[in-house]
């Protein structure tokens, strides 16, 4: 979904392990994963696909084509009892030169039960536990003037609106929604003086709306349009993704190629792989 193409060439699979496990907030765990020498540093919202061996696999198999469909490919024709989970994730720091990388996963469910096994193994993960990384490049790539940035997202879109903030020249203006589970899940990160951080708290709704995504949506919807051209990068739910550009589409008048928008999760359904 509005996702320019931009995989990286110079990637490879890494098998990666944990070093350290952090509940940082009341609904995020931060993974400290090592083993990463090669990994570039690409800044903005930097992501991989994940690769988490499933119950009753000793062995993580890992797929060795690198290009975006070969490893697929190659991933399918692996009888299903051998495929790993694949799970998409942002790279919240990558520390060039120590081989390190930060990943803050969402807890999101119930912790007695019905998590997805990428929530799963960040909450059992603990220092040595292996899991295999793909380099997937960054998603943010305003590819035309503009006189504003807007960043829309839910809690999943925290590591990206965090990462893509922090790497916006200082002269950048704009607005960044961000949805959390609660007001503890906030974070600090550096935001361009005139870039305007807006965090809505779901725990805090009087109406009692709790799906995730709709009080951003309800935020963006209550927003005064920008003057001037706007870059919209909406992530997140889908539905939060979808609703937002059909908002800024047929509201405020954007153009449909100033709107990058993808959906990060979809609520009920777990990811395919
Ligand atoms: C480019 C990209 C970057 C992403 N970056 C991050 C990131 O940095 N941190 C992060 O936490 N997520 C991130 N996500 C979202 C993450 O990939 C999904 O939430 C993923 O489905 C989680 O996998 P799982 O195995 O835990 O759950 P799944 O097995 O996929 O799903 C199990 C059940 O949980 C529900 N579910 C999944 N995610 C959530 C959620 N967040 N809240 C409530 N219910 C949920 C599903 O609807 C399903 O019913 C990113 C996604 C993309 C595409």
């Amino acid at each position: 979904m509005g996702r320019k193409k931009n995989t990286p060439t110079d990637r490879q699979f890494t098998m990666a392990h944990v070093r350290h496990a952090e509940r940082i907030t009341p609904s995020f765990v931060r993974l400290t994963l090592g083993g990463l020498d090669e990994l570039a540093q690409r800044g903005h919202d930097h992501w991989c696909r994940l690769f988490f061996a499933r119950e009753g696999q000793d062995a993580l198999q890992l797929p060795t084509r690198t290009s975006e469909i070969g490893w697929y490919l190659q991933y399918l024709a692996t009888p299903k009892s051998r495929r790993p989970w694949v799970r998409a994730y942002t790279l919240r720091d990558v520390r060039p030169g120590t081989g390190e990388v930060d990943i803050d996963f969402v807890i999101h469910g119930d912790e007695a039960g019905g998590l997805g096994p990428a929530a799963q193994f960040a909450l059992n993960a603990s220092p040595g536990d292996r899991l295999g990384l793909l380099d997937q490049g960054i998603g943010f790539t305003p590819d035309h003037p503009h006189d504003w940035t807007l960043l829309v997202g839910d809690e999943t879109a925290l590591p990206a609106v965090s990462g893509i903030s922090a790497s916006l020249p200082e002269d950048a203006r704009g607005i960044a929604i961000i949805e959390v589970p609660t007001a503890g899940d906030r974070q600090e990160f550096r935001v361009p003086p005139e870039m305007e951080v807006r965090w809505v708290h779901r725990d805090e709704s009087p109406g009692g709306d709790n799906r995730p995504g709709q009080l951003a949506l309800n935020a963006l919807q209550s927003t005064v349009p920008l003057g001037g051209v706007v870059h919209a990068h909406l992530i997140g739910e889908s539905g939060l993704a979808t609703g937002a550009r059909r908002h800024l589409v047929h509201q405020w008048g954007v153009p449909k190629r100033n709107v990058d928008f993808v959906g990060y999760w979809r609520h009920g359904r777990p990811a395919t792989t």
